[in-house]
């Protein structure tokens, strides 16, 4: 489905731009880049920018025109660093990679196009698009560069395409914390805490200092998914404590405070 999408930038100035707007799309899973009449191109900084996604550079398709880059394609998504340059229908980024992962998931080809970093697109280019889309930035400072703009877009049909083919957004579903569950421990909090654990467990032998293994990470990992509170972590020192104290062969010493 998401070879059915192009990327299409128009008279890029800087290769090292192509260079990064390939790498966003790689990460994205994105394959095919079309470059409409590059300044310079092939280029060593486009290589030393795509970090490794030469393939893409490898395989792009350079055309002289806007015209010959849409061949075949019939949904045309271009974007613009102003909101609103001419009338035109708009949609968000999200709205974009939706509507490119159901058109390319019915088999058509998509473009989305990218313009010059000094000028954009032309109205005239402009006008070659469906849609316009445009990355909600702040107003004051709206222009992304256009890598970026490219990891945006990227990322959004990115996520889109997750959701059609089912497939999970992330590896691990972690509980969100409760404000309720009372005021969190810190992290200095909690390091002086792995330091007194780790001190507890060579003492009470359950840690041997020449081979630790992972045991400290793993507890690491346990008590970080805790979301260990002010009032736990006290329980925890306290139990520390007095296994230390166990462990010198000294006598308990009942806790009667409440905890
Ligand atoms: N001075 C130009 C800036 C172009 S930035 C102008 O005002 O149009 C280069 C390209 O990056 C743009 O043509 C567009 O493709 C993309 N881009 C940058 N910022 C963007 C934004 N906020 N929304 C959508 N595309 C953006």
């Amino acid at each position: 489905m998401l070879q059915n999408i192009r990327v299409i930038l128009v008279n890029t100035s800087h290769p090292g731009n192509i260079g990064g707007a390939a790498r966003a799309m790689k990460n994205m899973g994105l394959s095919r880049l079309v470059l409409v009449d590059p300044e310079d191109f092939p280029s060593a900084e486009a290589v030393a920018r795509a970090s490794g996604a030469n393939d893409i550079l490898d395989n792009a398709q350079v055309v002289a025109t806007l015209e010959e880059a849409l061949v075949g394609c019939s949904l045309v998504l271009g974007t613009s660093a102003r909101d609103r340059r001419i009338p035109w229908p708009l949609l968000d980024p999200r709205e974009c990679g939706a509507a490119a992962c159901e058109h390319a998931g019915q088999g058509a080809e998509v473009a989305l196009v990218f313009g010059r970093e000094y000028a954009g697109l032309t109205n005239d280019e402009l006008q070659r698009c469906h849609f316009h889309v445009h990355i909600p930035s702040d107003p004051e400072f709206s222009s992304l560069n256009l890598a970026a703009a490219v990891q945006v877009l990227g990322y959004e049909v990115r996520m889109a395409w997750l959701a059609a083919q089912g497939l999970p957004t992330k590896v691990e579903k972690f509980e969100v914390t409760s404000v309720r569950s009372g005021q969190l421990a810190t992290m200095d909090e909690m390091e002086l805490f792995y330091g007194h654990l780790e001190s507890t467990l060579v003492a009470i032998g359950f840690l041997d200092p020449e081979k630790p293994r992972h045991l400290m990470s793993r507890l690491r990992r346990l008590f970080g998914r805790s979301a260990v509170n002010k009032s736990e972590m006290n329980i925890l020192r306290g139990i520390l404590t007095e296994a230390q104290k166990a462990a010198r062969g000294e006598p308990h010493k009942r806790r009667d405070d409440d905890v």
